[in-house]
């Protein structure tokens, strides 16, 4: 709101107004808004397992990640360039980047001072303020030869070196391993990758190809997801490849599947994209339409010892080319809960991990296996019934705990509130928290409102205690 004294000031300045005495006194200066509310944006993004990952003071947009890849050297040399708004004033932010040697930054175009600090902070001091609300561009220029991380529990993650390349796996902190990042659930954004390798090397990565550019000895590869994305499912991998496209039955969704050539045998390509497709088309009856633009599925031996749901093709990490069907229908259920509907903070992550378990319970039972009520039975009678199921702990994220413990909470919730509502229950939370961020509290407020029933106390026992729940709060 302006100061009256200002306004007489300035009428009185055009002379509409007589200049008083009292009024003739200089006006004391303003203080520009802005200068006064720049800080320097936070370190972390608030997350209790994982302080340092991801930043504070912005929402990255877009993801540019153009990076060549030198087999002999095993090195990259990069520019990423992202694009922002600021969520405050901004007088200094960090990006999460593991090693590597930062060569330059620019911050809109004009260069910036910049530090690095612990083990993953990149310290960017722009050489003016950011505006509440700006929008910025920030381009990182960098090299080297990016190290995988080897978490004593939860596996290894980021830019891992394979017998013919690379394959980037970044959940949950592997992605600054090779890219200047905001790396956290809650900042999502949409991602191109321009990756060059000496031609005769294949490339795949999130989202759909454009015609890849060959020059000079080498290509360049480009893959674009237009979708929003988490850091944790971005992905990029390096080989030698057999590459199939395909489409899923009776849609226009495209299957793009990437076999290992040391694996490979004819067909397998066309056998996995015709095995997604069967999956997918199920899991959209039950779940509502598939969320993104394509999907098919990357197989290699890479040596980390478990598949991940990368955003829109999942990525098998096996020496046969032939998928099982459980293992296709836990990573394509995630495209759904945990790749398109995404918990902000990694307590949540019963989110992903229970439904993508129930969905295989699910498959099974619509396909000639166990019925979810025999694998519960089996479970219930079987599992640990230590720790929190909606608060693991942070090394507990891919326990029993929320995998098992997770699937067991949604069967004794459809048991419940009735299987025709549970179901309706799984599309409406796909549909109304597509491709944004959610809560434990989100889903609980969901469930009730589809159900009409007060579930707090049934959430308590099944999420939020340690103990095996009793059998009849599932009545
Ligand atoms: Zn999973």
């Amino acid at each position: 709101m302006p100061r009256p004294h200002l306004t007489v000031s300035a009428l009185a300045l055009v002379g509409l107004l007589p200049t008083a005495p009292g009024l003739a006194a200089p006006a004391p200066a303003a203080t520009p808004a802005t200068a006064a509310v720049l800080r320097p944006g936070a370190p972390g993004a608030g997350d209790p397992y994982f302080p340092d990952m991801g930043n504070g003071g912005y929402d990255v947009s877009s993801y540019d990640i153009a990076l060549a890849w030198n087999p002999a050297t095993k090195a990259i040399a990069a520019t990423t360039t992202i694009k922002a708004v600021a969520t405050q004033g901004l007088s200094r932010f960090n990006l999460d980047l593991k090693g590597l040697v930062v060569q330059s930054v620019r911050v809109g175009g004009a260069s910036a001072a910049y530090s690095r600090s612990g083990a993953q902070e990149l310290v960017i001091t722009p050489p003016k303020g950011i505006a509440k609300g700006a929008s910025f561009t920030v381009a990182v220029t960098y090299k080297g030869v990016p190290t995988a991380i080897n978490d004593p529990t939860l596996g290894r993650s980021g830019w891992v070196a394979t017998a013919d390349g690379a394959v980037a796996l970044n959940q949950p902190f592997g992605a600054a391993t090779y890219f200047p990042v905001n790396d956290t659930p809650r900042d999502k954004a949409t991602y191109i990758h321009r990756i060059t390798v000496p031609t005769g090397y294949q490339v795949i990565a999130n989202g759909e190809p454009t015609a890849p550019m060959t020059s000079g000895g080498n290509t360049t590869y480009v893959w674009k997801m237009t979708s929003p994305m988490a850091s944790e499912l971005s992905s990029v991998a390096i080989g030698r490849y057999t590459v199939t496209t395909g489409t899923v039955a009776g849609t226009s969704i495209r299957s793009i599947s990437a076999i290992a050539k040391s694996i490979d045998r004819t067909g397998a390509g066309a056998r996995l994209n015709t095995a997604t497709g069967a999956v997918v088309n199920w899991q959209r009856n039950r779940f509502g339409a598939y969320p993104f633009a394509s999907t098919g599925g990357l197989v290699a031996p890479i040596g980390v010892g478990y598949a991940l749901e990368v955003q829109g093709r999942p990525v098998y990490d096996q020496g046969s080319p032939t998928v099982s069907t459980g293992l296709l229908a836990h990573e394509l259920a995630h495209q759904w809960f945990g790749n398109s509907v995404t918990p902000k903070q990694w307590k949540d992550i019963w989110l992903n991990e229970g439904f993508a378990t129930y969905a295989e319970w699910l498959y099974d039972e619509a396909h000639g296996g166990p019925t979810a009520q025999q694998q519960f039975t089996a479970h219930y009678n079987s599992t640990s019934w230590k720790g929190k199921v909606a608060d693991p702990g942070r090394d507990h994220i891919y326990d029993g705990l929320v995998y098992t413990r997770g699937a067991l909470t949604l069967h004794a919730l459809r048991n419940r509130i009735g299987t025709a509502t549970f179901d309706k229950l799984l599309r409406t939370w796909a549909a109304t928290y597509r491709g944004r961020n959610v809560t434990t509290a989100d889903f609980i407020a969901t469930a009730e409102r589809v159900s009409g029933k007060n579930l707090d106390a049934f959430f308590q026992d099944w999420l939020y205690e340690s103990g095996k729940p009793s059998l009849r709060s599932a009545q």
